[in-house]
């Protein structure tokens, strides 16, 4: 069987290679090209479909702001969940600790009560009901397209990820060769995941540093706490032995995953949900191992940014950052800030934080960006963004699913015109159902960017990439390559 699966997969490489491929010059190539993606883009409604044919096959670059677990198909999941022989709870049962669309992974402790409630994957797979209402729960599959009953849209998103967090440890290693696949499969080379959380240290010595901090600390009084934290830290073994054990991690489950196609970088990040003092030590972690390990490219913040401890911590997480890239100067930051639509938190809550990760924690990216127009000093930032190249990471079904922004309402158009570099990213593929050609069909069907400014975005998914000079300029140099071969075969496109 395995066989003519190779057979098949060569003979359908072969066809593939036999593609039509025009042997005129690249110059024309190019024009042919223009003029068909302009076709493809001409008229009231664009060619969708001819789009999608055409993003599929674009070489799209990198894919710069990317969650490992989000971007897991459900699918996926229950595959793990089959492989580990875990259950899945068919209802919510609080006497015997069961919740409904839960997994249970700790089989041995299973007891018979648990076990009549609990599915295996077979029995999922036999109850067509339950598994499409499985899948609605694990992702946004048909969350908008019928009458059911809902919890708001951010909700929903970010509550998929109670679902599959305890099942994601089991395939790292089959994820990270899963989304390999997938890129190279839609032309993408380079990604930059956030795979797993920095490791935390918690102790009541770190509690009472942070304790010190009162309601209203003055910028000496949390300079202070971070410094004694900070030595704390540095001198605490079990914290340097969870880092050291993050760091293996990392390496084991990602050797031997390049190749000359493919490029994979991780980025280490705490989350904004917790304590002060669980932040900054998750935080000094993703720090401590970015500087550490050429692999961990950068450090980043996750959760929603409108949860009530995300907005009452929100400056002080941005003074962390400069804190500790103070100390690791040449880690590099991308950072989810704006991630808010209007009605979300109080009109304050909008006014500063894309500015606060910019001039205060030193972000060389930021994720999402959404609520810009809100920024109190809204022009000088984006200036500053742009004449700095702090890039922008763009995810835009994303966006339309947590925020409600989407078409008109997105800000791309006020990036656009200032100049802010940007890139188009997936955030969470899995979740949303779609992958990175999905969204640049979005892109280019909403808008309509040229054919030379749809370059300059896959282009600076490499240019403003953390990989380091050296590897940007041979990735720029393959990217070039592919635009020529992607031109030479659009070039012979019925138009
Ligand atoms: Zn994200």
């Amino acid at each position: 069987m395995k066989k003519l699966t190779i057979l098949l997969f060569v003979l359908i490489f072969n066809c593939v290679q036999a593609a039509p491929t025009s042997v005129d010059t690249p110059q024309n190539n190019l024009t042919k090209t223009q003029a068909l993606y302009l076709k493809l883009l001409s008229g009231p409604s664009p060619d969708t479909a001819g789009l999608t044919l055409f993003a599929n096959m674009l070489p799209k670059g990198g894919d710069l702001h990317h969650h490992f677990s989000g971007s897991m198909y459900a699918e996926t999941y229950l595959d793990w969940v089959k492989e580990n022989s875990l259950c899945i709870f068919k209802i919510t049962d609080t006497y015997l600790n069961a919740q409904k669309f839960h997994v249970f992974t700790e089989s041995q402790k299973l007891s018979d009560a648990q076990r009549a409630i609990c599915l295996t994957v077979d029995e999922v797979l036999r109850d067509d009901s339950f598994y499409r209402d499985l899948l609605m729960e694990w992702s946004s599959k048909d969350y908008a397209n019928h009458y059911h009953a809902q919890t708001p849209p951010d909700m929903h998103f970010f509550d998929t990820f109670k679902f599959f967090e305890n099942i994601t440890p089991y395939g790292y290693r089959s994820g990270l060769e899963l989304i390999k696949s997938r890129a190279k499969a839609e032309n993408v080379s380079y990604l930059e995941t956030m795979l797993k959380i920095a490791p935390l240290t918690s102790s009541p010595d770190l509690t009472a540093i942070f304790k010190k901090l009162n309601k209203d600390p003055s910028e000496l009084e949390i300079q202070n706490t971070f410094t004694q934290a900070y030595a704390y830290l540095q001198n605490n073994r079990n914290s340097n032995d969870r880092i050291e054990e993050y760091l293996q991690s990392i390496e084991s489950v990602s050797s031997d995953l390049d190749d000359a196609d493919f490029r994979l970088r991780f980025i280490a990040y705490t989350a904004r949900l917790s304590a002060p003092e669980d932040v900054f030590s998750r935080l000094y972690a993703a720090f401590v191992a970015a500087n550490r390990n050429s692999k961990i490219v950068g450090v980043n913040i996750v959760g929603p940014e409108n949860n009530y401890v995300a907005m009452r911590d929100y400056a002080l997480h941005m003074r962390m950052f400069a804190f500790l890239k103070k100390q690791y100067p040449s880690v590099k930051l991308s950072l989810h800030a704006g991630e808010l639509a209007l009605g979300m938190v109080p009109p304050e809550g909008l006014r500063s934080h894309i500015t606060q990760a910019v001039l205060i924690a030193g972000a060389n990216r930021i994720g999402h960006g959404v609520d810009i127009a809100h920024e109190r000093d809204a022009p000088e930032l984006l200036n500053f963004m742009a004449s700095n190249g702090i890039a922008l990471e763009i995810n835009l079904t994303s966006n339309k699913d947590i925020l409600g922004i989407e078409r008109e309402a997105h800000p791309i158009s006020i990036y656009r015109k200032f100049k802010v570099p940007f890139v188009i990213s997936t955030d969470d593929s899995g979740v949303s159902r779609n992958n990175l050609s999905g969204e640049y069909v979005i892109y280019m069907r909403n808008y309509r960017p040229s054919y030379e400014e749809l370059k300059t975005t896959v282009y600076n998914s490499i240019r403003f990439s953390f990989l380091s000079q050296e590897e940007k300029q041979t990735e720029l140099k393959k990217l070039t390559q592919k635009f020529s071969e992607f031109e030479a075969r659009m070039a012979m496109m019925p138009q």
